[in-house]
């Protein structure tokens, strides 16, 4: 038998039982629109974050860093293109090989607005 929250319209938990097989009857707990509180829903401000996250290593791979990885090499690829494009290089000079960083765009550096915005982009905030 459901909850009356479950009957009066809240969300139901999604998961079935292991053993039974049965869909669990309790209500979507916390927001989440999957499972209740007794199977994996919870209060996103507990969420433990940064250094005190229990699988924290290093902080090589945490979002801010890696964030701030994806901005440095968006801006050392424009300095790139830019370089290329004012013939800082030897002319023919291999360029950087692999995929693009994430938030590239090609532009168009003959275009002066362009060039301009590319100037921006490279500058750290
Ligand atoms: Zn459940």
């Amino acid at each position: 038998m459901p909850l009356p929250s479950v009957i009066h319209g809240a969300k139901q938990c999604t998961v079935n039982c292991k053993r039974t097989g049965i869909r669990c009857k309790n209500p979507c707990a916390f927001g989440s629109k999957r499972a209740c509180r007794l199977h994996g829903s919870h209060r996103s401000k507990n969420v433990l974050k940064g250094a005190n996250h229990p699988q924290y290593r290093h902080g090589e791979r945490t979002k801010d860093s890696i964030e701030e990885h994806q901005k440095t090499q968006l801006r050392l690829h424009t300095l790139e293109e830019i370089g290329h494009h004012i013939k800082l290089f030897v002319e023919g000079s291999p360029r950087t090989r692999g995929r693009k960083p994430t938030g590239w765009e090609p532009l168009d550096l003959n275009d002066p607005n362009q060039l301009a915005l590319a100037i921006l982009k490279t500058i750290k905030e």
